[in-house]
């Protein structure tokens, strides 16, 4: 499997330490270093993928394991019933840092309303 170097490849491939809660041949999932919420956790395609602009249709079985592996970590993190929010950051307006697609799973707590716009 070749893996580009971003921050979350080298997490993927246990070469920086990271809190990684599941891990199969597609995706890992791994405690965010500065939590915006009591559970808030990544998910991430072992191979990358920049940004949701580059998904294609070929994508679409690691898509479905991302979206899947959210809704069982956040039963697992006994989340669910309350319920969380799950954010996909695209690009610079989208406030993307990191370059490797990734979904946040944020819950634990009442979330703030969602931020739609904010004249900076
Ligand atoms: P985004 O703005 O959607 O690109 O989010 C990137 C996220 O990655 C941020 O919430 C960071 O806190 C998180 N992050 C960056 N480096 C690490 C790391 N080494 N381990 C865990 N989370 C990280």
């Amino acid at each position: 499997m070749v893996i580009a170097d971003t921050i979350f490849s080298k997490i993927i491939k246990h070469e920086i330490i990271a809190d990684i809660v599941y891990q199969d041949e597609l995706v890992t999932a791994f405690r965010d270093a500065s939590p915006c919420a009591p559970i808030h956790i990544l998910i991430v395609p072992n191979f990358l993928i920049p940004t949701l602009n580059d998904v294609v249709e070929d994508h679409e079985a690691i898509l479905g394991r991302m979206i899947i592996l959210a809704s069982k970590i956040a039963k697992d993190e006994g989340i669910a019933e309350d319920g969380y929010r799950v954010i996909i950051n695209c690009n610079k307006n989208g406030r993307q840092e990191v370059y490797h697609l990734h979904l946040h799973l944020i819950g634990g707590c009442l979330l703030g309303p969602m931020l739609v716009y904010r004249d900076i």
